[in-house]
């Protein structure tokens, strides 16, 4: 674990619904789902193994700030060959969640901790990999994944579940999800990730779990956060507050 980051989470207070409840509120955690829970980006996988190279293209284009990241994905989307079957092979053949992940929702569980998943991934296979590991979540935030005519387009959040932030080169944002948990309760919200789609999200959390480019942000935007390389490294955290 990189200790050169390291931040720590507030004292644990047991209420009397046995809820954790850090810095005096219940806990709620929002979770990044590729590369954070899964161990490599599935869209990345499909394009790479489904779509018309011309995918690529599209890549550079985004790349180079022509279009933005929705309109990427759609346009990309688009040029997967395949059936649901099909997806649903590659995905099983070729992803994996992180080893550690299972044994956090049992810890959250325990805790009495919600957990969410905020993606800028697809629905459908979200929701395909979670039952395939046997895990549930109190809710998600992703994109549409629609099949029509055999061929595959995307939905994108609208209205209060677009978010608010408005981030250039993005229609939609994560921010949505925990907006919707800042009601009376004001809970302590944890954000676990690692890429530039959470970088909103972790402006406005209490604490953040971070690797890759989302520790470099947290860094040099001063964010409470600690490093993680794997979900181990955030149990052993966890764990400490239980035990303390
Ligand atoms: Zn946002």
């Amino acid at each position: 674990m990189n200790t050169n980051s390291m931040a720590t989470l507030p004292g644990r207070n047991k209420n009397s619904t046995g809820m954790l409840d850090l810095g005096g509120r219940p806990t709620v955690v929002f979770c990044d789902f590729d590369g954070t829970v899964t161990t490599s980006d599935v869209t990345d996988v499909l394009l790479q193994q489904l779509a018309h190279p011309s995918w690529q293209e599209i890549e550079e284009r985004w790349l180079s700030g022509e279009i933005d990241d929705c309109q990427c994905m759609a346009q990309q989307i688009a040029l997967i060959d395949g059936a649901w079957p099909n997806i649903v092979k590659v995905v099983d053949n070729s992803i994996a969640i992180d080893a550690h992940f299972k044994s956090f929702m049992a810890l959250c569980n325990d805790m009495h901790i919600p957990v969410y998943i905020g993606s800028n991934g697809l629905d459908r296979i979200i929701t395909h990999i979670l039952n395939r590991e046997s895990i549930q979540v109190e809710g998600y935030w992703a994109y549409r994944l629609i099949e029509r005519n055999k061929s595959w387009s995307l939905e994108f959040p609208q209205g209060e579940k677009r978010g608010k932030c408005r981030t250039p080169h993005s229609i939609a944002c994560k921010c949505a999800l925990l907006e919707r948990q800042l009601t009376d309760k004001d809970p302590y919200k944890i954000v676990i990730g690692d890429s530039k789609s959470d970088f909103c999200w972790s402006t406005k959390a209490d604490f953040v779990f971070a690797k890759a480019k989302l520790a470099q942000y947290c860094r040099e935007q001063d964010i409470d956060h600690q490093t993680f390389v794997d979900f181990s490294h955030i149990n052993e955290c966890l764990e400490q507050k239980i035990a303390a």
